[in-house]
C-alpha cells in the first residue's frame, strides 16, 4: 500500500492535551520518525534506517526496518519543486511519500553534525532495539541528541549509530541526565547504553 501523507495534519497529535485515539498517536509517531531521519540526514542519500515497519501482516510485527529519502532535485540534478520524503519497507514494500513537513517539530535539518562526521572521523555505537527505542524516547527533547539517534542504521547485529567524539560525548551527557530521572526497565536501559558508551570512547573502560 502506498501512503500519501501531509504531515501537517497530524499537528498537535503527540501533544500531552492531545485527545486523539491511540492508533493516531502510533501512526504520527511512526511518520514523525521518517521525516525526523530523512531531515536530519544530507538530501538525496538514501539510509537504512533502523526505524520499524509499522504493519502487523497476520497479526506477527513485520521485520523490516523503513529505508528512507529526502528528496530536493530530479534526476538531471535540477531543484525538484516537489520536495518530498520517500519512504518503503524492503520486507512488506508497504511505502509512501511525506509532503509539508518544513518548520514542523518533526523537521530535524537545521541540527548540524560535527564537521569530524562527515569526514567519517567516528565512533560506531551498536544498539539492541530496545536501547534504540528507549534512546529515542528519552532524547526526544533534545533535538541534537536525537538527530544522532534517529539516523542509526538497521544492521545485522541491531541499530547502529555512528558518532563523532565530541557528539559522542554529548550523548553520554544527555543518557547521564535521562538516567538521574527513569526508573525500572527504562533505566536498566540506559545503564547499558551508557555501559557500551564507555567501551566506545577511547582510552575507557565498562564503568565498574
Ligand atoms: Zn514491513
Amino acid at each position: 500500500m502506498s501512503w500519501v501523507t501531509d504531515i501537517t495534519h497530524f499537528g498537535g497529535v503527540l501533544d500531552p492535551s492531545s485527545r486523539a485515539p491511540g492508533p493516531a498517536k502510533l501512526i504520527a509517531r511512526f511518520f514523525g520518525s521518517i521525516v525526523q531521519a530523512a531531515t536530519a540526514w544530507p538530501p538525496g542519500e538514501m539510509i537504512d534506517s533502523a526505524i520499524h515497519c509499522r504493519r502487523k501482516p497476520k497479526r506477527k510485527a513485520c521485520a523490516g526496518r523503513i529505508r528512507l529519502v529526502l528528496v530536493e532535485h530530479d534526476e538531471s540534478g535540477n531543484p525538484d519543486p516537489d520536495v518530498r520524503i520517500l519512504w518503503e519497507c524492503p520486507v512488506c514494500k508497504d511505502n509512501g511519500v511525506i509532503r509539508n513537513w518544513k518548520g514542523t517539530d518533526w523537521d530535524l535539518s537545521d541540527v548540524e553534525r560535527d564537521d569530524g562526521f562527515w569526514d567519517h572521523e567516528t565512533l560506531h555505537l551498536t544498539l539492541s532495539d530496545e536501547e534504540y527505542l528507549a534512546l529515542r524516547e528519552e532524547l526526544a527533547h533534545d533535538r541534537k541528541l536525537l538527530a544522532l539517534v534517529i539516523v542509526a542504521r538497521s544492521t545485522d547485529v541491531g541499530p547502529m549509530m555512528e558518532m563523532t567524539l565530541g557528539e559522542t560525548h554529548r550523548l553520554v551527557e544527555g543518557v547521564f541526565q535521562a538516567m538521574k530521572v527513569g526508573y525500572g526497565k527504562r533505566k536498566r536501559l540506559l545503564e547499558a547504553v551508557m555501559n557500551k558508551l564507555h567501551e566506545v570512547l577511547p582510552g575507557a573502560g565498562p564503568i565498574q
